[in-house]
């Protein structure tokens, strides 16, 4: 009896608390965007000005007219009053995404970044290319600057909040996707062990260092062994033309009663002059190639005569003999060198005869061997000792057939041509030293 009548009383409080509650709802609208309601309001037309006002006051910030991303749907309910939106504007800039049609930029069909004005976008962009064709000689021509990509400025659709400032899409767009990353030169370092410690080539590290010296770097000196990776690549092509040396052939009259290390001048020679025309590829300020378009000779050279013995003869094989190894050219020549597009200078102490692997090697004239091993970029290197303060120098080897402090004579078989060290192909580095001061080896062979 008790228990029905407790029963009885709540069922009653149940029934009055929710008649009061059902008293204190109120009809209202649910927005829906997106299928997912995000608010309640209760007067259609109000919201519909605010959103009319809110759409007008970004319209007038952006200047360009826009509208929402999404569907925007109001639906019949009834809310208590507490849980109508009290700020419609706060929660309208909260909830409702508007879009726009903006100049925007679009990389290989993608769209990167939009911005309000097409044309600062367009400056930008030049400004971009500009950086990669400063530092390239003044007298050169540059023949085009493109981007490696497919590059873009059209308008798209795109969201309000998504569009950038000047100043950010600048940030945006001269921001490296991955970081340049330089190493210092340590004590023993050369440019082969540099690029092997980091998975490149020696010729990645030439191409992306264009104005160190090989030969000459030095602890200290800061090495560029990886590239930042830009969002865009530039492409600069230029020519240039310069005046080149053109070094003169020796031509030798063989006289068997003269000894082989006795030679005599019979004429003196004159180095010629060429006008050459290059064409360099650059990408993103790295030498990409290097051709040469045209050539023309300006002044021939003047062949030296040499008289020279043959009581112990020089001459080996049938190339071209250039007294230490049988070479198919000289692939670089002694002294300063301007690169044609960078204006740089650079020393080579010797030349360079490019040759195969294994062709022998031999010794300048007689003398002591006064080092044979491993010495930084030169690779293999034999020094020998002739006297009188004379060194000549033997780089690149791939064997050695001396060692240090044996007697050699001229044409002694020393080494075998190779390419340790910094070398980018098989050659022989041929250097002339006297008091230590690089001579021409022109002179001597
Ligand atoms: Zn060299």
């Amino acid at each position: 009896m008790r228990k029905k009548l407790v029963v009885g009383v709540i069922a009653l409080i149940v029934a009055s608390a929710s008649f009061l509650y059902y008293q204190k709802e109120t009809l209202a609208y649910n927005v829906i965007i997106n299928g997912e309601v995000v608010t309640q309001v209760k007067d259609l037309r109000a919201w519909e000005q605010a959103l009319t006002g809110y759409k007008a006051e970004v319209a007038e910030q952006i200047n360009g007219a826009v509208r929402e991303r999404d569907e925007i749907v109001l639906e019949k309910t009834r809310v208590r009053p507490e849980m109508l939106a009290k700020d419609l504007g706060q929660v309208i800039q909260e909830e409702v995404a508007l879009t726009t049609d903006a100049p925007s930029l679009f990389v290989d069909g993608d769209r990167r970044l939009s911005v309000l004005s097409a044309e600062d976008l367009e400056a930008m962009l030049e400004e971009y290319k500009e950086r990669y064709t400063r530092g390239i000689d003044p007298a050169a021509r540059i023949q085009s600057v493109k981007f490696r990509q497919q590059v873009e400025v059209k308008t798209s659709r795109v969201e309000v909040d998504s569009i950038l400032t000047g100043e950010q899409a600048r940030d945006a767009l001269f921001k490296l996707e991955e970081e340049e990353l330089q190493v210092q030169v340590q004590p023993g370092d050369y440019l082969g062990k540099i690029a092997r410690d980091h998975n490149a080539t020696l010729q990645d590290i030439l191409d992306l260092n264009p104005l160190i010296d090989a030969e000459r770097i030095k602890p200290g000196d800061m090495i560029v062994v990886r590239r930042g990776k830009p969002l865009l690549d530039v492409v600069v092509t230029v020519t240039n033309t310069v005046l080149e040396q053109i070094p003169y052939e020796t031509e030798y009259r063989k006289d068997a009663g003269l000894m082989s290390r006795d030679r005599q001048v019979l004429r003196q020679g004159v180095n010629g002059e060429r006008k050459v025309t290059y064409r360099v590829t650059l990408v993103n300020g790295y030498q990409q190639s290097m051709e040469t378009v045209s050539e023309e000779v300006v002044k021939e050279p003047v062949t030296r005569v040499l008289q020279v013995g043959t009581r112990k003869t020089l001459s080996r094989g049938v190339n071209r003999n250039y007294g230490v190894v049988q070479g198919t050219r000289v692939s670089s020549g002694f002294g300063w060198r301007t690169h044609p597009i960078f204006g740089t200078r650079k020393f080579h102490a010797g030349i360079d005869i490019a040759a195969p692997t294994g062709n022998g090697v031999y010794a300048y004239t007689s003398g002591v061997v006064s080092f044979a091993g491993q010495s930084g970029g030169y690779g293999n290197l034999i020094i020998i000792d002739h006297g009188g303060g004379m060194e000549t120098r033997y780089a690149h080897l791939s064997k050695f057939y001396v060692s240090t402090g044996q007697k050699v004579s001229a044409g002694t078989k020393i080494g075998a041509v190779g390419s340790t060290g910094d070398a980018t192909g098989p050659h022989l580095h041929f250097e002339v030293r006297k008091g230590g001061e690089p001579q021409n080896p022109w002179d001597y062979i």
